[in-house]
This record gives C-alpha cells, sequence and structure tokens, in this order.
C-alpha cells in the first residue's frame, strides 16, 4: 500500500479528508433514488495509478442535452412487451424475487398517479410496508433492448 509511504503530514491529510467527509462514504448508484431521472444511469471510474475515481450521473447530464436536443428525444409512455411483441400502456406489477427497489417503485407511483417523483418520494419514503415484497422463484424484471433488429431480454437483477 501506498499509504506507508507517505509522509507523516500528507497522511493526516488523508486521514484528516477521510473523517472530514471529503471522500464519499458510498457510490453513486443506478438504484440510489438521489435524482429524479426515471433511468438512473452512473458512469464510475478508478484507477490506482493516477489516485483518482470519478463518478458521473449520466442521466443527469442526458437529461440537460435532452432539453437541448429535443428533436433527437422520443418518450413513448408504454413498454414493449418482449414475448408478444406488443405495446403495454399499464405499469406491470412487481414480480420480481427480491423486494420491489425503492427507486423503481417511486417511479411505478408517479408514472401510476401522473404525479412527480419527488413528490411521490416525500409521500412514500414513510410507508415503506406498501412496498411490494419479493416473490420466491418470481420472474425476472424485464428490460428489452432493440439490438441488430431484433428486441433482445436483459436481466436488470444482474
Ligand atoms: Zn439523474
Amino acid at each position: 500500500m501506498t499509504v506507508e509511504t507517505l509522509d507523516p503530514q500528507t497522511k493526516t491529510d488523508v486521514l484528516a479528508a477521510l473523517f472530514a467527509g471529503t471522500f464519499p462514504g458510498e457510490f453513486w448508484d443506478c438504484q440510489d433514488d438521489k435524482c429524479d431521472c426515471t433511468y438512473q444511469r452512473i458512469g464510475m471510474w478508478t484507477n490506482p495509478y493516477i489516485a483518482e475515481t470519478l463518478e458521473v450521473r449520466m442521466c443527469c447530464i442526458w437529461a440537460e442535452l435532452y432539453k437541448q436536443f429535443p428533436e433527437f428525444v422520443r418518450v413513448t409512455p408504454a413498454y414493449i412487451d418482449g414475448n408478444k411483441k406488443e405495446w403495454v400502456t399499464e405499469p406491470m406489477p412487481w414480480n420480481g424475487e427480491d423486494e420491489m427497489p425503492k427507486a423503481i417503485w417511486y417511479r411505478q407511483l408517479a408514472r401510476e398517479q401522473g404525479r412527480s417523483v419527488d413528490d411521490i418520494r416525500v409521500e412514500y419514503a414513510n410507508r415503506d410496508e406498501l412496498r411490494p415484497k419479493g416473490k420466491p422463484n418470481g420472474e425476472p424484471l424485464p428490460l428489452f433492448i432493440r439490438f441488430d433488429g431484433d428486441w433482445v431480454a436483459i436481466d436488470l437483477r444482474r
């Protein structure tokens, strides 16, 4: 470890920074619900040779880009049922093995009630008992992406 080769003052500074909360205590995550983006996406790079970690909330940056280029953005209020190859407009009830991630639950409620995610988060933050529980042997959380002309199922749990 390079910490052992640091001079005492640098070591003191690093430890002070750690305890002062200068360094993040946790990494951003694509389900951390720390922004209102529908699809939270995080870029993360860390390199020991540079001693630097870069985290980017790609979703928030993209949201700003969407505002600048609305002609290149299309949002459809439906999802593709990959089996039937049909559009479905109603949010599907949770059927995952694990309990429904809060971030997805808030967004589903927002969609069902026609409200903002922020509004829902405030109302449901202390009503976790209502959050759908997991079902053993539940279905994988489906996400279909168009790849080379075909719809391909992606399991978000992996
Ligand atoms: Zn975001």
